[in-house]
């Protein structure tokens, strides 16, 4: 039974990435059959936590870890956790950050739509370094004086976006933020595959990492992973737990040191952020499938899908690029160029064409400025990959 059909909403082609505002991954069989058994029963949601810790440690190399609702919310948290560690009245008082430490420092290039999440949690960006290389207009990147100028007795911690380039650095910036004590928190949201980062972050020095739980790795779409340092991620973790508990019968698991806090928190601000059951239990399987993935043999797969692609869009006068893995950073992509003297549209057009007609076909315009819409295959069911290629014919046999 088509679900969406039923209550009159249309399947899309999704050929342009886990983007959430697609619905994200398609989950598999397993990670579905996981849920399910898990709604079924009632548990205590810190002592689940505490085991999708475990989990996430041994992924990730980190002490510790926790399902947040996404990377954006792993990053409110983890600012949230820098602002007021276990301080009971700091975790109370957030957003407001008046009195406390609340700068957390950013390079200009690493400012994206998402780092709303930082300031969502009461912190204040503090922008550092030009933009000499992404404007042509210089060689430099940003430099340690830089940072060190504007680090002081308000700064909470350092913001860093990870990049397939990692601009400045990220084991340079791991040393600076080392050197101030200041937590380095990184978000590395879709720098996934490569496997590898899980990893690589946490070794390169970060004190916490966020990653989605719905972009490659497949799990439920509103999740996501905060990991590292294990005081932090309890009080990211405390600060999101549902706290409406009896201070004489509280009882917290290992991973939440009581003693070291000065009294029983209130719902934090991550109250409104709350990770279900069924949804840590499937990103728990699904992290782990998505670590024994053999991504040699899924890339070699995918670009026979591509090359079949290119083939048929070949024949009908359109010019691509099958971009390898080893280039993109993740999966191999197709890049398809849009020919708006052939077409009448440029790849802006040629999209919008695609998304409305049926069934709609969405393929990343993360190109499109420059002339180019870049099939991705994260979100790509295969059966529809002879469908989509009809579409994009049908779009130069209109023109
Ligand atoms: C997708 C993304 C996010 C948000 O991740 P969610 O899991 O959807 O909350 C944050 N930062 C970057 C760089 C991303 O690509």
């Amino acid at each position: 039974m088509d679900i969406y059909a039923k209550i009159g909403v249309r399947q899309r082609i999704n050929a342009a990435g886990s983007l959430t505002r697609l619905g994200g991954t398609l989950m598999p069989e397993d990670v579905l059959d996981a849920m399910r058994a898990a709604a079924g029963a009632s548990v205590d949601m810190a002592e689940l936590q505490e085991a999708a810790s475990n989990v996430i440690a041994r992924a990730t190399g980190a002490e510790a870890g926790m399902v947040s609702t996404g990377a954006a919310a792993a990053l409110t948290l983890g600012t949230a956790a820098c602002l007021a560690g276990y301080n009971v009245h700091r975790m109370e008082r957030l957003p407001d950050t008046t009195g406390m430490p609340n700068e957390v420092v950013i390079c200009r290039q690493h400012r994206t739509g998402y780092d709303h999440a930082f300031r969502a949690a009461g912190a204040k960006l503090v922008e550092i370094g030009l933009n000499d290389r992404w404007t042509g207009s210089g060689v430099r990147g940003v430099e340690d004086w830089e940072f060190d100028a504007v680090i002081g007795p308000n700064t909470a911690a350092i913001a860093y976006t990870a990049t397939k380039h990692d601009e400045p650095p990220l084991e340079r910036v791991a040393r600076l933020a080392e050197r101030h004590k200041l937590p380095l928190i990184v978000d590395a949201a879709a720098q996934l595959p490569p496997a590898a980062n899980l990893k690589r972050i946490i070794a390169a020095g970060a004190t916490l990492v966020a990653f989605s739980g719905g972009k490659a790795i497949r799990g439920p779409q509103s999740t996501g992973i905060l990991a590292g340092k294990r005081d932090l991620i309890a009080s990211a973790l405390l600060q999101m737990l549902d706290m409406d508990v009896a201070p004489e019968t509280w009882a917290p698991p290992k991973l939440i040191p009581r003693d070291k806090l000065n009294g029983v928190p209130h719902h934090g601000i991550g109250r409104g952020f709350k990770a279900g059951k069924e949804e840590i239990v499937g990103l728990i399987v699904a992290l782990e499938r998505f670590q024994g993935i053999d991504w040699d043999a899924e890339n070699k797969a995918v670009e026979g899908r591509f090359q079949r692609m290119a083939q048929r869009l070949g024949g009908a006068g359109f010019a691509t690029r099958l971009i390898p893995a080893t280039e993109t950073g993740r999966q191999p992509w197709l890049e398809v160029a849009i020919d708006k003297t052939k077409l009448g549209l440029d790849a802006h057009g040629a999209s919008k064409a695609l998304q409305q007609g049926n069934p709609p076909v969405h393929i990343s315009e993360r190109r499109a400025a420059e002339g180019y819409l870049v099939i991705d295959p994260m979100s790509l069911n295969p059966a529809d990959d002879a469908t989509l290629v009809d579409r994009v014919i049908a779009l130069a046999r209109s023109a």
